[in-house]
């Protein structure tokens, strides 16, 4: 029986769902800069989910938004130059790239808040309406007074909100914690009509909208970053309960923990993000995927470079250990373990864990049960969004190619020309005895799956030939 921690009742739940129906719906990225390591980990995580829940039989429909419209993206395209639409398109390009490389599930649809307009105009006139809205000289505003269970997911007091970060600070508000569903636009802002006044939506206007546009009154799983329970999923509750008073909006609330740099928060105000595309090139997809495997998704994560290599060395392993397998569910210890993990609010630390002990503990196996824990091994993996093969030369981007040559000052035309240029400029290091820039040259060549004549044994090997 699959238990999920809903973090509105806080509580471990036994889920119960309808088979041939689960909505889920994960709130995607403002596209206003380049993807960080947290949301490749809540990209990550959920996909986790949907795979199991695939795997379990569910048909599920799974939804992933994306704010093309946003103060910050309007900010960040005036200090560039560029309109907010090509911003919007050329980050949300980037967002789109990297969850490709981590093999995260294509979702049923990835709807962007400006394809839904009229839906969210015809979201606030029915707030406005049932008066949880009114109008005011900057914009439209939720009236928090007029709901009692505003803050019941994050706990948090009424009074405390005000000491919230995030809190706007308009004067107009009726009161201070009101928050904005339509704001005026200003000069040289972009805008669209509405019966109040040109303007835009506010941020979390939108997700009620589109969750209801598409998936319809009530959803079963709602995913987000735990960083988004205040204030953004407290008024997409205040504005879903507002519109549809006696619908039940979610049934399940699921929050993934963030990651931490060296025990601080990664985040914006503290000011060590990490981008996700250096890692998906410097290591792979696979390899981070791997690393958020390892952390049960509510804990908090740390994140270091070290983490990474012994991930990535830990994952190089387990594709030895099984390369010469096909994938199949045989072994049943395997598969209880990966079950009872998983069916304890994906509790995929544990399972790797359990899972390597089987592996450590192989040696005296005869030939067929090691077989047998190996193709279930692959299986169990393979479920979870693992290919565990080394990386193959010719599905590797060009991009990422062309990208890793130039760090030599190598055009890439092709990947003989490429690679003979490379082995000519490390042949010169070697020439003049300098080994130590040699082997970096190796060692880096190998992150793109090329692994040279004299190098190490795994990966792609490249005859000069
Ligand atoms: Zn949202």
């Amino acid at each position: 029986m699959l238990k999920l921690y809903n973090s509105f009742s806080n509580l471990l739940e036994e889920v119960e769902l309808n088979k041939k129906e689960v909505k889920v719906y994960l709130c995607g990225p403002t596209v206003q800069s380049s993807p960080h390591l947290g949301h490749g980990r809540s990209a990550v995580v959920f996909d986790f989910l949907v795979r199991y829940l695939n795997y379990l039989e569910y048909k599920v429909t799974f939804v992933r938004n994306i704010t093309d419209i946003d103060d910050k993206i309007i900010e960040k395209s005036l200090e560039e130059n560029i309109s907010y639409s090509e911003l919007g398109t050329r980050v949300s390009v980037e967002f789109q790239n990297a969850y490709e490389k981590l093999n995260c599930i294509k979702p049923d649809s990835e709807p962007k808040a400006t394809e839904f307009i009229d839906e969210i105009i015809k979201y606030i006139e029915i707030l406005v309406e049932n008066k949880f809205a009114y109008i005011s000289k900057s914009g439209v505003y939720y009236d928090i007074s007029k709901f009692d269970d505003y803050l019941l997911l994050s706990g948090r007091k009424k009074e405390d909100v005000l000491s919230g970060t995030r809190v706007e600070i308009e004067e107009d508000k009726n009161s201070p914690e009101d928050f904005a569903l339509w704001k005026f636009s200003k000069e040289n802002e972009p805008y669209w009509d509405s019966p109040w006044g040109s303007g835009r939506p506010g941020w979390h206007i939108e997700c009620s909208s589109m969750i209801e546009s598409i998936l319809g009154k009530t959803i079963d799983i709602h995913c987000g970053g735990n960083d988004l329970i205040f204030p953004h999923h407290e008024n997409e509750i205040a504005q879903s309960k507002g519109a549809y008073p006696n619908e039940v909006f979610v049934k399940y609330w699921l929050h993934n923990g963030m990651l931490n740099l060296s025990g601080k928060k990664m985040s914006k105000s503290e000011g060590n993000i990490k981008l996700l595309n250096d890692y998906l090139n410097e290591f792979n997809g696979q390899v981070l995927r791997f690393f958020f495997l390892r952390s049960q998704y509510r804990s908090p994560q740390e994140f270091s470079i070290e983490l990474l290599k012994e991930s990535e060395s830990t994952l190089n392993n387990l594709i030895e250990f099984t390369k010469d397998v096909n994938p199949k569910p045989k072994d049943k210890n395997v598969l209880s373990i990966f079950k009872e993990s998983m069916n304890e609010d994906l509790n995929t630390a544990k399972m790797l864990g359990d899972l390597f002990k089987l592996i450590n503990d192989s040696g005296s196996l005869e030939q067929e049960k090691l077989e047998d824990l190996k193709s279930s091994i692959k299986f169990v993996f393979n479920v979870l969004g693992f290919e565990l093969t080394k990386k193959d030369i010719n599905k590797t981007a060009d991009e990422e190619l062309i990208e890793f040559f130039k760090k030599y000052d190598i055009k890439f035309e092709n990947i003989n020309q490429a690679v003979k240029e490379f082995i000519t400029k490390r042949e010169g290091f070697r020439k003049i005895k300098d080994f130590d820039s040699a082997d970096k040259m190796r060692d880096s060549i190998l992150h793109v799956g090329i692994s040279l004549e004299d190098g190490t044994d795994s990966g792609w090997s490249w005859k000069t030939s």
